[in-house]
This record gives C-alpha cells, structure tokens and sequence, in this order.
C-alpha cells in the first residue's frame, strides 16, 4: 500500500462520520504520489499525517433571540487548517447544513488553493448551522453579532481573515466586521468582501465568477478554442453564478440555466444578469420570481428533475459552470453533458463534482479546471483587499481586475506546467494538487515540527 493509501485508511478509521472531508482528501492525496515517489523527504517528514490534521478547530455556542422573542440557539466553528505559508484565509458559510466535516473539507481544499493563488495566505474555513433564509434583517443582524462575539477572539488582520461563502454576503459581513470594531476597538482588515464604504474592494464581488470564466478562457486558448458565441450552463444563482454569467455575457458567451435549491430556469436567449440580481440580492426571492419577469425562461422545480440529478446537466452545452455547492454534479451527469458534447468544465463551486464524474471529464480529455484553481479568484482578491487594507488604499476597479486576470493566468501556467512535469499534461487535477502541496509541504518542513 502507498504511503497516501495508507495516510487515507488511517483517516478513514478515524474520520468516518465526516464522508465529504474523506471525500477531499482522497481527491487530492491520491494525486500526490508521483511527487511522495519521487522524494522521500515528504514521507520522513509525515507531512500527510500533519497536513489533513487542523492546526486548530474552535467550536461554540451561538445564542441569540429572535423577533418573537424566543431564544435560538445554533453552533459556530472556525477550522484554522494550515498556517505554513501566512494567516489562516478561507470563508464563512451559514447554511442549515454546515457540520465540521464540511468545514474540514473547505479549509483542506483552501490550503491548496490559497497556495495556487501565489499569495501568502494559509488555509481556514468556518461557519454555522444557521439557516439565514426565512429570517428578517434584524435577526441576521443579531446571529452575525453573535457569532463575532466569539469568533473575534480567534481573528486578526495577521491571524485570521474570514470572508464570505453561502449564506455569507456583504450584509452578514457588514455586521460582523461592526461588532469587531465593537468588541475590540480595532479598524482592521479582519475580514474580506467588506463594503466599499469601510475597506472593501471594488471586484471583489465579482471575482470568484469572473475568475472561474478566466481560468476557463484560459484552458481553452491552450486548445485553439474560445467562448465567444458559445452555449453555457450555470448552475447556482448566488454570488459565484450571477458573476460567471455576468462575465460570460461579456465576452460572448450565452449562459443559457442558473439554479438554486428549488429549481433550474432555462433561458434560451441568455441569463439576464440584472433581472438575477433583482430577484437574488433584492428581493432575496426563489427563481420563480425571474420567470415570472422573463417570459422566455422556464421554470423545472426541484421535484420534476429526473432520478435526483441536476436537471441543469441535461442542457447541451459547450461549457459548464458548476457554481452551486458540494457534490451537485455525478457521475451520470458528467455522461450527459459529455454526450452533448460539453468540452469545457470550470468549477465555480467548491468540490461540485463526485469523484467519478471527475474522471470521467479526465478520461474524456476535455478542458477541466477544478475547483481549488477555476474558483481561486475569489480569495486571491480578498488577499488583494488584505493588501489595499494594511496599505490604506483603494485601487480602481480595472487594476483589481487587471491583476485577477493575471493571477488566474498564473495558476493556469503554474498547474499546467506541474501537470507536465509529472507526465500528465492534460490533467490540472494532478497538476494544481501537486504545486498548491508543495510550497505548503516545503514550508512546513523549513519550520520544523510546531
Ligand atoms: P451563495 O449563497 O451566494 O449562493 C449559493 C447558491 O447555490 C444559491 O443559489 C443556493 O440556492 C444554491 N445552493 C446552495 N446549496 C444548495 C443545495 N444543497 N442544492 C441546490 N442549490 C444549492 O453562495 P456562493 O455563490 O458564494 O457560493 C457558491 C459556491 O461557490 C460554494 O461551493 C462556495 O463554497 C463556492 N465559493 C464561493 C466563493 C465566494 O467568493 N463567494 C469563493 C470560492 C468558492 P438558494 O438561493 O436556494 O439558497
């Protein structure tokens, strides 16, 4: 048995309640054993046993009341993963669903890509069981004081820097950045997506989307190939999604489906972008409401979808955007979009694709940009925040962007070029797991055992 083989089982003994975190390990191990061949000093150093293990998990008590008076009660987290090559960075997910294993999935995946971006900033993730659907302004406002009210004694500017992720935008980020500067009586740059009015980046919004399409333009221009004039599916209708159509639009493109946790709408003539942004940011409605304002578009519901699967996957198209969440796209999705002749994915969305259904896109040969290098425009942006922050400086939209662009070009060349370097040349999994562990796993060994 490999040395990641055996990392794994030991994993899966002591992990097995926590499958999506297995799930990502396995993912991204499995794919390192050319580099753990090739040199000893990674096994000697049991940097697998050090790497998949926290540095730090902080788990509380979130209690806050409600309108009706009554006292609520949900659970906090901050998994601070990896510190080896700067502050621990990674987003903040409230979602009925969060449990720690999905938030030691997160912040294993975001050390690895935190790395890719070529920034200095190590791996975290966090989060709460907390279900911001449904509740009014006032209750969101209380449950994000809450949860700063102890989350603010584990951050800092050069400790610890949350951003957004689902559930978290630039209103829950808003409230919890002042009830630090409550707390702590500190203007700093603890936290990332902010508004432009106290520290925010312009772009910042807009680039984990936008990033996800430059990553793919990338890939494709490798190939002879563009997007203009092509067909897209999107799938999610939160922050990531809006902004890959936006940018999609831009250059050409036709995103043709967007989806949330109810449905799918198909446009045929294309996503219009402002009439997302009403009905998602506004009015904070379900999808319906867009086809009740297009009337090009259809509605299918969550029920009408065939066997479970994304019915956003069965639209023909050149490219897909996964954009919504974990595990939204399997095997027999993958079969279909192939069969249509997709020959583009760019991951939007964290670990979007089952494992099969990833080498099923390898085996096929097709353009496949995975999460932790297709989605790693949002964090590297943040990092950009980080730096206009500690800098007192607010840079113009195009020079963000300008240097989005080129980070997202770099983490193409940097995987592409891994992925070479180990005889796979088509095969960005190995290559972008490869390059973000060893600038983590070299700095940790330089630091000795901490
Ligand atoms: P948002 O909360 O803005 O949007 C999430 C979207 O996905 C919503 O449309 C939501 O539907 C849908 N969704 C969530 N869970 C499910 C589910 N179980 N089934 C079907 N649909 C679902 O989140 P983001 O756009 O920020 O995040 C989307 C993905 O991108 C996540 O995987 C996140 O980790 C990843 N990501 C985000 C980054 C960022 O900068 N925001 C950076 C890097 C990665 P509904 O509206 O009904 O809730």
């Amino acid at each position: 048995m490999s040395y990641a083989q055996r990392v794994i089982e030991g994993l899966k003994q002591k992990y097995a309640s926590e499958p999506v975190f297995l799930q990502a390990v396995e993912e991204v191990l499995m794919t390192l054993q050319p580099l753990l061949d090739k040199d000893a000093k990674y096994e000697k150093n049991k940097i697998l046993e050090r790497i998949t293990e926290p540095e730090r998990i902080i788990s509380f008590r979130v209690e806050w009341v409600d309108d009706k008076g009554e006292i609520q009660v949900n659970r906090g987290y901050r998994v601070q993963y990896n510190s080896a090559i700067g502050p621990y960075k990674g987003g903040l997910r409230f979602h009925p669903s969060v449990n720690l294993g999905i938030l030691k999935f997160l912040g294993f995946e975001q050390i690895f890509k935190n790395s890719l971006t070529g920034l200095a900033i190590g791996g975290g993730k966090g989060g709460s069981d907390f279900d911001p659907k449904g509740k009014s302004e006032n209750e969101v406002m209380r449950f994000c004081q809450a949860f700063m009210t102890e989350l603010h004694r584990h951050i800092g500017a050069t400790i610890d820097v949350p951003a957004g992720d689902i559930g978290v935008g630039g209103r829950e980020v808003g409230y919890m950045f002042g009830q630090f500067k409550r707390l702590t009586r500190s203007y700093e740059g603890v936290l990332t997506g902010k508004n432009l009015l106290f520290g925010g980046s312009l772009a910042r919004t807009e680039a984990t989307g936008y990033g996800a399409v430059y990553f793919a333009q990338n890939m494709l221009e490798d190939r002879g190939e563009n997007l203009e004039g092509k067909v897209c599916a999107v799938s999610g209708a939160g922050n990531v999604a809006t902004y890959c159509c936006e940018k999609l639009l831009q250059l050409g493109a036709r995103p043709v489906t967007v989806s949330d946790s109810r449905g799918m709408i198909y446009d045929p003539e294309g996503i219009k972008v402002d009439v997302l942004k009403q009905v998602k940011e506004v009015e904070r409605a379900s999808l319906t409401r867009y086809a009740e304002l297009v009337p090009t578009a259809k509605h299918t519901p969550v029920a009408e979808y065939p066997e479970g699967r994304n019915a956003v996957w069965s639209v023909p198209c050149f490219a897909a955007f996964p954009c919504a969440t974990q595990n939204e796209l399997n095997l027999a999705d993958a079969k279909t979009l192939l069969a249509n002749g997709c020959k583009c994915v760019a991951e939007g969305a964290n670990m979007p694709s089952t494992l099969d259904a990833v080498h099923a896109f390898l085996e096929a040969g097709i353009a496949y940009g995975p999460a932790k290098a297709a989605n790693a425009g949002g964090v590297a942006t943040s990092q950009l925040e980080m730096q206009q922050n500690a800098g007192m400086q607010s840079w113009t939209f195009e020079t963000v962007d300008g240097k989005l662009k080129d980070i997202m070009g770099n983490i193409y060349k940097n995987a592409a070029a891994t992925a070479k370097e180990f005889g796979q040349p088509d095969n960005l999994v190995l290559g972008a797991n490869i390059a973000g562990f060893r600038k983590v796993a070299d700095a940790m060994i330089a630091q000795g055992v901490c």
